[in-house]
């Protein structure tokens, strides 16, 4: 090796220490006068890259107004930057770089001032890169490059979740977002690669960066969002030390409010990339520790990252900069141009009405800025906008949409999935738009199977918006603006959960005993949403569909709220009462936001439907609501939701009874998984509507969506996304019990 270094670069060592490195072997070479880094690479093609990355640090090295210390190439007797010799038997090449003193910035106390100055040297350092261009650089591809993510793609199969869906979110809203806007970008040659162990400090001061392997071409806002990454992801205010960097940088270089507001996403693909590589390097090289040290901070980063959302932090770094956030949206605007076109029968939740801008998995963001913890929304399954069924819509939508009168495999495909399932014999479905009008089916096709027109019904119960919606559902008829009871709905007693089974089946076979002729189908949730998440009790559907059966009714289940794992242990509600009905209804989650609905019933049925007119849906059943619906199947599966869902709502339940034992208002805890119910009473044991109203509208100031619902309106309702996780939790019951320690009766 002396001779070698001798002969090439003309310097006589004095020692030669070896180095750990990521990819390739390094040395410490001392000669009489000073300290050198010998890098050696065993991949020779690399050599254009390598000269590239020399010129651009003889550049640097020939500014006289630039301070900021860098290492220095060694020209080579023949005034080459790189060398090609023989080392351990091979061909290798080799290059020497003067050696850079200071501390690691990874290695001081992280301070305001270090990490300001961080942001002013990158952007005097980008500066001076703008003005050195390379074909070799512009031209390069590889993993650690924003400008070629599309190469981690693949490589996001091998993260684990929630990593994985993490990750994919990101990329796809990098993909919407900022891909568009690349070529208006002021574009520079990118230093790429300003992490805490490439930037050298001295006394807050930083004096120098080192390692310029990761030589990039693109926008400057990319080497912001390294640097900025690196100095938040391992902090616990990450937005907080993210602007001192940016600040910084603005000093030098004043960036424009449209490549702020680019940042929030390039920073979470830089942490994509880093996730990505991370992942690759496990599989390459499960021996290198160093590939995979940021991995525990950028996932964590990333979570925070969605809990912060884009808007807030694009208000952040505005703010930083001195820029003021202008909403998207303006509340009073939005209600007085949505009043002049749509009627005041739609109501808007909350005394302050929230204007909602986007959302992603548990968290919905607010135009203002805020984002709010939603532990309310069922529709959204699987998560706001998972990036899987994102993709299949789009894709699909993009491909072909049209409807059941045409053959295309995703129809059967999807039902397949579907109907698996759903035990025997329930092995047909009719594909629809909405709950609603899949009650409204299902009451059709019942009345057609047995010739009859009553329906027997829950009280509180709640089916559907339809005419017939409306006519099976007492929380609508019997509303005191409601149109009240038909004669041909018979209603069944509300099982209250703390009464004996006895007194509601006892009471409800004596309701059907009086009828005269048979109903045509009784229908029912297993846990009554509306009424304010109060579960039959234990076999009141095992002792009540045998009876109707027996009088010729059939026994429809409605699972819109309740269905696609919510409760955790059963994948549909009616399994927990130990029946299978004849019909189940299914909306909401089906197509996590897409309209979906659904009627699955037995070939018996089915085939006595299809013996009367058509039945048709212009939509139902369509391609895209196809795949989209299969994908939500999927992401269940692969998340395992259901069983987080089980985990979840278990600890969630818990928090709740530790609240009950403390507060003499919660009068009951109920519900299944994440499907949960808080009745609140007040000392006289009336339904206590006030206070649930109250803790609402607090809870939202406190940015967290919950609703309340039942007959008073007085039960607190929780049932969020299932990905919703134990730290979520922690954060309602914290806010949960501050509003009700702030509360005198
Ligand atoms: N059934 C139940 C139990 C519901 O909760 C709802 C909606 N809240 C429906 C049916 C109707 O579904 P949609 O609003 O999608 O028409």
């Amino acid at each position: 090796m002396e001779a070698i270094i001798e002969a090439v670069f003309g310097i006589k060592t004095t020692k030669i220490v070896p180095l750990s490195g990521y990819d390739n072997r390094n040395y410490c070479v001392y000669d009489a006068h000073q300290k050198w880094i010998l890098k050696t690479y065993t991949d020779c093609s690399q050599r254009p890259i390598l000269e590239a990355e020399c010129e651009a640090l003889d550049f640097l090295s020939q500014q006289a107004d630039f301070t900021l210390q860098c290492p220095q190439p060694q020209r080579t007797a023949t005034h080459d930057f790189v060398a090609e010799v023989v080392l351990d038997d091979k061909p290798q090449l080799i290059r020497l770089l003067s050696f850079v003193e200071g501390a690691f910035l990874g290695d001081c106390p992280p301070t305001r001032q270090s990490y300001t100055h961080l942001g002013i040297r990158l952007g005097e350092l980008n500066q001076k890169l703008a003005k050195w261009t390379s074909p070799v650089i512009q031209a390069r591809q590889w993993a650690w490059n924003m400008g070629s993510f599309t190469l981690i793609k693949p490589n996001i199969n091998l993260l684990e979740q929630p990593a994985q869906r993490m990750v994919h979110y990101f990329i796809q809203h990098y993909e919407e977002v900022v891909v568009p806007q690349l070529s208006h970008l002021p574009k520079t040659t990118l230093y790429n690669d300003a992490n805490e162990w490439n930037i050298l400090c001295e006394q807050e001061e930083i004096i120098g960066m080192i390692d310029f392997g990761d030589l990039a071409y693109g926008p400057r806002i990319h080497d912001l969002a390294v640097a900025m990454v690196y100095a938040a992801y391992d902090k616990e205010d990450p937005l907080d030390w993210a602007c001192l960097v940016l600040q910084g940088f603005h000093q030098v270089q004043a960036l424009q409010p449209e490549e702020i507001k680019l940042l929030y996403h390039s920073m979470a693909l830089r942490l994509c990339m880093s996730l990505c590589n991370s992942a690759v390097a496990k599989t390459t090289q499960p021996e290198n520790t160093y590939a995979t040290y940021s991995e525990k901070y950028a996932l964590k980063m990333l979570n925070h990252w969605l809990a912060c959302g884009p808007l807030g932090a694009e208000k952040a770094f505005l703010k930083a900069v001195g820029l003021k956030y202008k909403p998207p949206a303006d509340t009073e605007q939005l209600l007085e141009s949505r009043k002049r076109v749509l009627s005041d029968a739609l109501s808007v939740s909350y005394q302050k009405p929230i204007p909602m801008n986007q959302a992603a998995f548990q968290y919905m963001y607010a135009a203002d800025g805020s984002t709010f913890l939603d532990a309310y929304n069922n529709i959204p399954h699987v998560g706001h906008h998972h990036p899987v069924v994102v993709e299949a819509a789009q894709r699909q939508l993009a491909k072909l949409n049209t409807n059941t009168r045409y053959l295309y495999p995703e129809l059967q495909t999807y039902a397949e999935a579907l109907l698996a399932h759903f035990p025997k014999p329930l092995d047909k479905v009719f594909l629809v738009n909405s709950g609603s009008e899949a009650s409204d089916l299902a009451i059709r096709i019942a009345r057609s199977y047995t010739g009859q027109k009553s329906v027997v019904v829950m009280e509180h119960g709640y089916h559907g918006h339809t005419q017939t919606g409306i006519e099976i559902s007492d929380y609508k008829f019997s509303h005191p603006k409601g149109m009240g009871q038909q004669a041909h709905i018979i209603k069944l007693p509300f099982p209250k959960s703390t009464d004996p089974l006895n007194t509601s089946i006892a009471s409800a076979k004596n309701i059907l005993a009086k009828q005269q002729e048979p109903a045509a189908a009784f229908i029912s949730e297993t846990i009554l949403g509306c009424a304010g998440q109060v579960p039959l009790p234990e076999g009141y559907l095992q002792q009540l569909y045998p009876l109707l059966r027996q009088q010729g009714s059939l026994c429809i289940a409605d699972e819109v709220q309740t269905g696609f794992g919510r409760l955790g242990d059963y994948f549909w509600a009616f399994e927990q009462q130990g029946v299978i009905p004849d019909l189940v209804v299914l909306g909401k989650p089906m197509g996590n936001g897409f309209p979906m609905g659904a009627v699955v019933t037995t070939s018996a049925i089915a085939e006595r439907f299809a013996q009367g007119v058509e039945f048709f849906s212009s939509f139902g059943g369509n391609p895209v609501s196809c795949v989209v619906g299969k994908a939500v199947l999927e992401v269940l599966k692969e998340e395992q939701l259901p069983q987080n869902a089980q985990l979840t709502g278990e600890y969630f339940m818990a928090q709740l009874r530790n609240l009950q034992k403390e507060f003499s208002t919660i009068h009951e805890v109920r519900g299944q998984g994440l499907f949960l119910g808080v009745e609140l009473r007040d000392p006289k044991g009336r339904p206590h509507t006030r206070l649930a109203q109250k803790i609402k509208n607090e809870l939202r100031e406190k940015h967290i969506l919950i609703s309340t619902d039942g007959p008073y309106d007085h039960i607190l309702k929780s049932k969020p996304p299932l990905c919703f996780d134990k730290a979520n939790v922690d954060q309602v019951i914290d806010r949960l019990y501050q509003s009700l320690k702030n509360t005198p009766f």
